[in-house]
């Protein structure tokens, strides 16, 4: 599997702890998380996966996915032992008094998001994802760790039944992967649909993977071009610029060139060349210098910083044609906007352990975590509510 090559499908507490102590906060309570961790390794006892790998490694991965989005203790806690009240024959009591009520909450939550049917009929989709995130407006962190517990399971999924993996991958792609999105946690967005297509439709995706693999040097070289021209105009002027290429998901290029029709060289943003500063007004001096250097098509410029998308993402976005009228898009933000762009709801927990508890700043997360939460729900309902708009519509006129 070319593209997931480098993710390690099980990690051990070795590597947990490796993840935290790297952690620019470095804030956790390892006493805790060592407790949690002999906690769940206990309580599992000689449980094994299907693959017959030890069980305690699953909860310890998504522990460690968890980690890596940059949640605090409880979160790393609740990981660990977030299959023992449901698999094993621990109470939630049990959990409360040995790790506290938050804990407990947090494994309460998952417990009970696993156990909402999720229908794959589309008509049920917004329904079930309505559902699970009033189940989350309690605590975000409880989808974050269902979300990282999916995600291992996706990673994990070969040695399923074919079935099985198709059903979850359906589930995947109508509820999981646009939860991830609405919180803006782009990172397990795109890994969990491109593990679902390869199941949905293992033959699209090799022909896209093929296909990037094949043009990959070239694209290199693209970049490299663009990135030179780009540096030698803000060097010794803008500080600090710094620039990479990306493509993007196979999942999204197999959107376009599946469900809208176009081939692999009609997609012009299957890259783009990002540039990421310090502050947002080297933002705009770098867009002045790529308005510059480029020409850009016109329309195409969006500036995200002013008017950020609801699930917090902040960026400008341009469409430039290179000297040979070949046109890329190039995406502009500052570190803390690329942070969220990949961490989205999650960074914030980020910023706020840097920060230390109880601070002024720490209320501010806490309002803007309220926030995005009630503007999720907001949409949801909105959602419906044109749903139900276009289906009154459709039966009066149409008679359907
Ligand atoms: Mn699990």
């Amino acid at each position: 599997m070319g593209k997931f090559s480098n993710v390690a499908h099980y990690q051990d507490f070795t590597e947990l702890k490796k993840i935290l102590s790297a952690s620019a906060a470095n804030t956790y309570d390892m006493d805790k998380i060592e407790k949690a961790y002999k906690f769940a390794e206990k309580a599992h006892g000689d449980q094994r996966r299907v693959s017959g790998i030890p069980y305690i490694l699953h909860p310890v991965s998504v522990a460690c996915i968890v980690a890596e989005l940059g949640m605090d203790t409880d979160s790393v806690c609740g990981a660990l032992l977030h299959d023992t009240v449901e698999d094993t024959g621990v109470t939630l009591e049990e959990v409360t008094k040995l790790f506290g009520a938050d804990v407990a909450k947090l494994i309460d939550g998952v417990t009970k998001i696993s156990k909402i049917p999720y229908s794959t009929r589309e008509q049920q989709q917004a329904e079930n994802i309505r559902k699970m995130l009033i189940a989350m407006a309690d605590d975000i962190r409880v989808i974050i760790i269902k979300l990282a517990d999916r995600l291992h399971n996706m990673r994990t999924m070969d040695c399923m039944p074919e079935q099985k993996r198709r059903d979850k991958s359906l589930e995947n792609m109508q509820v999981f992967a646009p939860i991830a999105h609405r919180l803006g946690i782009k990172t397990i967005k795109d890994e969990l649909e491109d593990r679902s297509l390869q199941y949905l439709d293992p033959i699209g995706y090799k022909e896209i993977e093929d296909d990037l693999l094949m043009t990959e040097e070239d694209r290199d070289k693209f970049i490299e071009s663009i990135k030179n021209q780009i540096l030698a105009k803000t060097e010794g002027i803008i500080p600090g610029v710094y620039i990479s290429g990306r493509v993007k998901s196979i999942n999204s290029i197999y959107r376009k060139t599946y469900m809208q029709g176009k081939t692999m060289d009609q997609i012009f943003d299957i890259f783009a060349v990002r540039v990421i500063v310090d502050t947002v007004s080297d933002c705009y001096n770098v867009l002045g210098v790529v308005h510059d250097i480029f020409k850009p098509i016109p329309n195409r410029f969006k500036d995200y910083i002013s008017m950020p998308k609801p699930n917090m993402y902040q960026s400008l976005h341009t469409t430039v044609l290179d000297k040979n009228a070949i046109p890329f898009e190039i995406q502009i933000r500052t570190w803390e906007m690329h942070y969220t762009a990949e961490y989205g709801i999650a960074a914030h927990w980020k910023y706020k352990l840097g920060m230390g508890a109880g601070g002024k700043n720490n209320d501010k997360m806490e309002e803007n975590i309220k926030k995005v939460k009630d503007m999720i729900l907001d949409q949801l309902e909105a959602e419906d509510v044109t749903d139900i708009a276009k289906k009154e519509y459709q039966k009066r006129f149409y008679g359907k």
